[in-house]
């Protein structure tokens, strides 16, 4: 079996890993390895409408589901997880959002050093390189990452936070600066009609340096440890077992299922657990593969008044599709170039308020008031 030594190991080139590759091997004192099972790349992660072709398409994309239980009405729910490089990066629906800047001091507050937004807040900034009108205060021009202000406009827009406002939602002009709450123009990690994913904003710069071996198509299958200490990995490519050594550290940034997976398969995790299933026990930790947190998205449909103008859909029906990807190959803009969905983000004032206003107020006519839309079957026109 082949033995390899770097200073540095990263499993998962994904979101961190891709972030981590480039930053550990950035001044060429490390020799820096980076695993990642998936493949290199897919045609359509690269193009901002090619979320819907991955969100279920086993080539990129590791196609978790939960298990059935009472909450889902033992339903299993879907959960997508990038396998290329860029992780989910490369398949996600490419929203920036930052975070609520309470919930940071709150983890800074846990006894989490280093994460109050105070603390958080220049390396958002040193991050991006955001194209849109803000204050240098909250936002980074010069950083890998590539995020952009939504430059559409329209009756449709302009009804949806017209009626946000009627009830009580304020414009917020940039829910990445100072205040968040509020309606406002989805900002996305889309530049020049193209996804930027952690692959090509972190991994394609950092591509050549002599210290850096991108390995796709390479599982790893285990942590490698001697007297509780992690020396390394073992992996497999195209069925061929692989040894790597790390001098300095391992690092595993495989997402938030495969890390804990990771982890137990080198017999890291609780122990009855482990037993059960045969693996031997090499470190006692209760806490891996416990307390997962997803958020749901559930899509609605609806009709849309042809006095708000066109929607996607109409646009890139029938012949409409045709002239939308001539368009999209001769100027990387139109539909092709867009998230499919959600050009507007709401974020509500405070928790529990969404539940209090759509209460007092009732669903209904609170969507009603939005646009008068109707709610339409899954399959028809949206
Ligand atoms: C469909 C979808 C839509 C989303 N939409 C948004 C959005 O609009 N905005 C937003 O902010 N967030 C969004 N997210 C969430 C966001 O993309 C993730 O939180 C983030 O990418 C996670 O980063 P990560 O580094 O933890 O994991 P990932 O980016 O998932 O990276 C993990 C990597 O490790 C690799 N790997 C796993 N196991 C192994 C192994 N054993 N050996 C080697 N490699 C391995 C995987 O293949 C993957 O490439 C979305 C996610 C999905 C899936």
């Amino acid at each position: 079996m082949e033995k390899q030594i770097f200073d540095y190991i990263v499993v998962g080139a994904g979101s961190a890993g891709s972030v981590l590759a480039n930053r550990l091997s950035s001044d060429g004192k490390y020799r820096v390895l980076v695993l990642e099972a998936g493949r290199e790349s897919h045609p359509w992660s690269r193009i901002p409408i090619g979320f819907a072709k991955l969100i279920e398409n086993s080539a990129a994309n590791w196609l978790y589901s939960s298990e059935p239980d009472e909450g889902t009405g033992q339903r299993r729910i879907p959960i997508p997880r990038g396998k290329l490089l860029g992780g989910s990066s490369s398949i996600n629906g490419m929203v920036f959002v930052r975070g609520q800047s309470h919930d940071y001091d709150s983890w800074a507050q846990l006894g989490n050093r280093g994460w109050s937004y105070r603390e958080v807040l220049p390396i958002f900034r040193d991050m991006e390189s955001y194209q849109g009108d803000a204050s240098d205060e909250y936002r980074g021009r010069g950083g890998p990452l590539k995020v952009t202000e939504s430059n559409e406009s329209g009756a449709i827009y302009d009804a949806l936070i017209k009626a946000a406002g009627e009830v009580g939602i304020a414009y917020t002009k940039d829910y990445n600066g100072a205040v968040q709450d509020g309606i406002g123009m989805t900002q996305t990690t889309i530049r020049g009609g193209r996804r930027m994913s952690t692959a090509v904003c972190y991994l394609d710069p950092a591509r050549r340096r002599p210290n850096l071996t991108i390995q796709a198509n390479a599982l790893t299958e285990c942590l490698l440890i001697e007297s509780k200490r992690c020396i390394g990995v073992r992996y497999n490519v195209n069925g061929q077992p692989h040894e790597a050594r790390a001098n300095r550290e391992v690092v595993v940034s495989a997402g938030s299922i495969n890390s804990p997976q990771l982890l137990e398969l080198s017999g890291i995790g609780q122990p009855e657990l482990l037993k059960s299933v045969g693996i031997e026990v090499r470190h006692e930790l209760k806490g891996v593969g416990e307390n997962l947190r997803d958020h749901y998205s559930p899509r609605m449909k609806w009709t849309v008044p042809l006095s708000l103008g066109m929607t996607y859909n109409d646009k890139a029906r029938g012949l409409g599709l045709c002239w939308q990807a001539l368009k999209y190959v001769l100027t990387h803009k139109g539909c092709l170039a867009c998230r499919r969905r959600r050009s507007v983000l709401m974020f509500a004032p405070a928790p529990g308020w969404m539940r209090r206003t759509l209460r007092s107020r009732g669903f209904r006519s609170w969507s009603a008031r939005i646009l008068s839309w109707r709610k339409i079957p899954a399959s028809s026109r949206s």
